[in-house]
């Protein structure tokens, strides 16, 4: 299991969750946070910590989120990566 950020942190991006994260596994990127499922250790710490409800655990996420998943799952493969999968979730 992974916990994954949704849509919700796009035009907030209070970065509550990166300061409690045991294991350092959520990254910014120019828009929002994403989480490294390969990292993150599911402790749940961050998910009360935000501000807007953006964190849920992966089999949380609600179904009009789930291109999230690999948004996030993205990270390892890059910025580039992660930014090109935000434009074609956008398109
Ligand atoms: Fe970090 Fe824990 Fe949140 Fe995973 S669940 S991103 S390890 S704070």
């Amino acid at each position: 299991m992974t916990y994954v950020v949704n849509e919700a942190c796009i035009g907030t991006k209070d970065l509550s969750c990166i300061d409690v994260c045991p294991v350092d596994c959520i990254y910014e990127i120019d828009e929002m946070v994403v989480i490294d499922p390969g990292e993150c250790i599911d402790c749940s710490l961050c998910e009360p910590v935000c501000p807007v409800d953006a964190i849920t655990p992966a089999e949380g996420v609600p179904a009009d989120q789930r291109d999230f998943i690999a948004i996030n799952a993205a990270w390892p493969d890059g910025r580039e990566e992660v930014n090109r999968l935000l434009a074609e979730w956008r398109a």
